[in-house]
């Protein structure tokens, strides 16, 4: 979608720290981050959020959850932990409406959030 903010980043039109990438998804570090690893997981294509994904989708949600398994390898938080956040729709509190999968990581999560 050409007026998307992550459609951009993973044209490479917009910059972004790139953490990983593969043929379906990317992860790049979140620029307002809210722990000490806070990364985004995005599909390359693009989805309005987690509510359009369709059966056919399996297959890319579970890379894009392996993928966040992987950015928490890469960021040395794998043993102490991680949270996966997925806001969906406006009480969900997304404000970017291409999925993103948050992965938050190095300091103690509180339960519940906010
Ligand atoms: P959400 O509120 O769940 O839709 O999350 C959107 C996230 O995108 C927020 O954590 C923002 O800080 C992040 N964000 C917005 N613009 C950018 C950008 N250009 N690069 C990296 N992260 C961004
Ligand atoms: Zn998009």
């Amino acid at each position: 979608m050409s007026d998307c903010l992550f459609c951009k980043i993973v044209a490479r039109t917009i910059p972004a720290t790139l953490v990983y990438e593969d043929d379906l998804v990317v992860a790049f570090d979140d620029i307002n981050p809210q722990a000490p690893t806070h990364t985004l997981v995005i599909p390359r294509k693009h989805v309005t959020s987690i509510a359009e994904l369709e059966d056919s989708d399996v297959g890319l949600l579970g890379r894009l959850m392996l993928a966040g398994n992987l950015i928490g390898k890469l960021k040395g938080v794998a043993d102490s932990g991680y949270r996966f956040v997925i806001n969906t729709g406006k009480d969900g509190g997304q404000s970017v409406f291409h999925l993103h999968l948050h992965v938050l990581g190095g300091r103690h999560m509180a339960w519940p959030p906010g």
